[in-house]
């Protein structure tokens, strides 16, 4: 959510800031701007709107320098106009600051400075936090003017309630940027003499692959020489050099018109990603080191709690799912935001497992932090190597599916079901899973990502249906067993992408309340495939048919009788009924991004959502 970039060296700054505020522009944003720092001193252009606006204004502007500040911004606190983007100067005009976050006490705050004779010119909670900084600047005595700036920036965060990632910098100290975080992200991007600030790695992995994750209450202050990173608490800062594993090619479209078709096609290699390494057939298991677990720790375990948001909520429904039928340890999934204002009982048996593909989102670590308070021993499923939570949690698995650009979440969908896959054939096979079932779950495993090209060979079939319904009031999306929480995806996905107001339910619950929707203007997506409910299944296509409905389903190859009774039907390679999930789903992401591109909307850019969520 919202992207900071800042750069300090001897290139000039403008075209490295908005490349980089480009490469962020999938975390999701309404307004962007630029602060430079040059010998004709501090400027600032900013814009409501893309990126490509802010691009004319600083061209029209020509402002020059080799240090600067810029930022993507959602808006939390008023509208999103050219005012309220940042970069935000203090009163005196001389000091600028970017900010990710929320900054809660805002108001009171701004009362007392307003008292002082500030005058503010935008309605955000990020201008009051820069007013506040420039406050301490101007009266501190400090002579050094790095250490007054840090100086500054320690005592307005003091003041401050809620979260923030910051870049500040001031007309008076042209070599030095300083940055902050609590919550939200911040990295340190290390180049020769010079040196960059970003909220991920997106935005400089074409300058630099070597990097700093910036820990909360960590302060950093970058300079063209070097970095010196220390703690807001007193405790000395832990400062570990990463490199980054992906280049700035991965995250580039190539051939595709979009992220997101590119993401979906890349799913038969993410999946490969996911499980390379994890599946020994010697012990018929998976192999999951990272969960820092002996099997021995992992039998005593007798809770499993999901935790995730949006997409990762509903691969957690799925896997709930799949532990339980493969392994029968009891486990339940928790929306991330939800659970650390429950109570939630647990036991030193219990395991909790955070699911996020940023390892940023807010919630997924508020949800992880509230579970460690508890004792629980809280593991991570992410992509982003290096992320918040993949450092905090007691462990983990990468999901490895490399850099997701598109907004609606595709491969990391199907890799976050293929972990947690994994984790039940290891639970299972520790618990009354045979030798024999676990390869058998290892070679249906290894067969998911051909089966997967075979589906997306169908796309044009797809595309056409999309463009068929592309005008639909609305639609419903119905499953039953592990594929219920596939239809809240593609409802989720339809929703999204496309504006079409959509719903998930479980097959049998049509007839308590749903069925009250059908009509010839209201499609209804059954994910129906070749297993014991397959019936009833049929039962409910009827009922809609019999209502004048439209169906659309979802079903194992051979399963032609369904084209009978329905409008369309696609079909999906065999597979044992615990995988079937991972298969059904990518039908529905087509069927979203057709329709979407059919209805002419920002794919990639869906209105007001961003991409890791970092404000609670
Ligand atoms: N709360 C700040 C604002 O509304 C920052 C929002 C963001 O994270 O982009 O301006």
């Amino acid at each position: 959510m919202c992207g900071i970039v800042g750069y300090i060296g001897n290139r000039q700054a403008g075209p490295i800031l908005l490349d980089g505020l480009r490469r962020l522009e999938y975390r999701g944003y309404d307004s962007a701007g630029v602060a430079l720092c040059g010998a004709s001193g501090l400027h600032i252009v900013k814009k409501a709107g893309r990126i490509d606006n802010l691009r004319q204004a600083v061209d029209a502007a020509q402002p020059e320098g080799t240090m600067g500040i810029s930022h993507t911004r959602w808006a939390t606190h008023g509208p999103a106009t050219d005012e309220n983007a940042h970069p935000h100067p203090d009163q005196g005009g001389k000091l600028v600051l970017v900010h990710n976050g929320v900054i809660e006490n805002y108001q009171s705050i701004r009362d007392q400075l307003a008292a002082k004779g500030h005058v503010f010119h935008s309605q955000t909670d990020t201008e009051v936090l820069s007013h506040l900084v420039g406050t301490f600047f101007d009266e501190s005595t400090e002579k050094d003017g790095t250490q007054r700036l840090v100086g500054a920036v320690k005592a307005a965060l003091d003041r401050v309630k809620g979260t923030y990632g910051i870049a500040v910098m001031h007309a008076e100290l042209p070599g030095v940027i300083v940055g902050a975080r609590l919550g939200s992200p911040l990295i340190v991007g290390l180049g020769k003499n010079e040196h960059f600030l970003a909220s991920d790695v997106a935005a400089v992995v074409n300058h630099t692959r070597d990097v700093v994750y910036l820990n909360d209450y960590d302060i950093v202050i970058i300079t063209r020489e070097g970095y010196d990173v220390q703690s807001h608490q007193g405790t000395p800062a832990e400062v570990k050099v990463s490199r980054v594993e992906f280049s700035a090619d991965d995250a580039e479209k190539g051939d595709f018109p979009h992220y997101m078709l590119k993401e979906i096609h890349e799913q038969p290699q993410s999946l490969r990603n996911a499980m390379r390494g994890r599946l020994s057939r010697d012990e018929c298991t998976a192999v999951l080191g990272g969960l820092n677990m002996t099997p021995r720790e992992l039998a005593q375990i007798d809770r499993i709690i999901l935790a995730g948001c949006g997409t990762a909520y509903h691969a957690a429904m799925v896997g709930e799912y799949l532990i339980e039928t493969l392994s029968r340890v009891p486990t339940e999934v928790e929306i991330a935001s939800e659970f650390r204002y429950r109570n939630v009982p647990a036991n030193k048996n219990t395991l909790q497992f955070v699911m996020s593909q940023s390892g940023e989102t807010i919630d997924t670590l508020a949800a992880m932090r509230e579970g460690q308070r508890k004792g629980i021993r809280c593991l991570g499923i992410v992509n982003t190597v290096g992320s918040t939570i993949a450092r905090e949690s007691d462990g983990g698995v990468y999901i490895h599916a490399g850099p997701e650009i598109g907004v609606a979440a595709t491969k990391t969908f199907t890799s976050q079901v293929t972990i947690l896959t994994l984790i039940s054939l290891l639970l299972g096979r520790i618990h009354h899973l045979s030798s024999v079932d676990g390869l058998e779950m290892i070679d249906e495993l290894e067969a998911l990502p051909d089966k997967i090209v075979t589906i997306l060979k169908q796309a044009d079939k797809i595309k056409a249906i999309a463009e068929k319904h592309c005008h639909a009031e609305g639609m419903l999306f119905m499953g039953r067993q592990a594929n219920y929480p596939v239809a809240l995806e593609g409802a989720l996905k339809m929703k999204e992408i496309s504006y079409i107001y959509a719903s998930g339910h479980p097959s049998a619950e049509l007839k308590h309340g749903v069925i009250a929707l059908v009509k010839p203007d209201m499609p209804s997506v059954f994910i129906a495939p070749d297993d014991a409910v397959f019936d009833k299944n049929v039962s409910n296509i009827e009922e809609v048919r019999a209502r004048k409905g439209p169906v659309i389903a979802v079903t194992t190859e051979g399963r032609t009788e369904l084209e009978r009774i329905t409008d369309d039907v696609i079909y999906v390679p065999e597979c044992p009924g615990y995988l079937t999930p991972i298969l059904n789903v990518i039908p529905l992401q087509l069927l979203s991004y057709h329709t979407a591109v059919a209805r002419g909307c920002d794919v990639d850019k869906p209105r007001n959502l961003a991409k890791s969520v970092t404000v609670e």
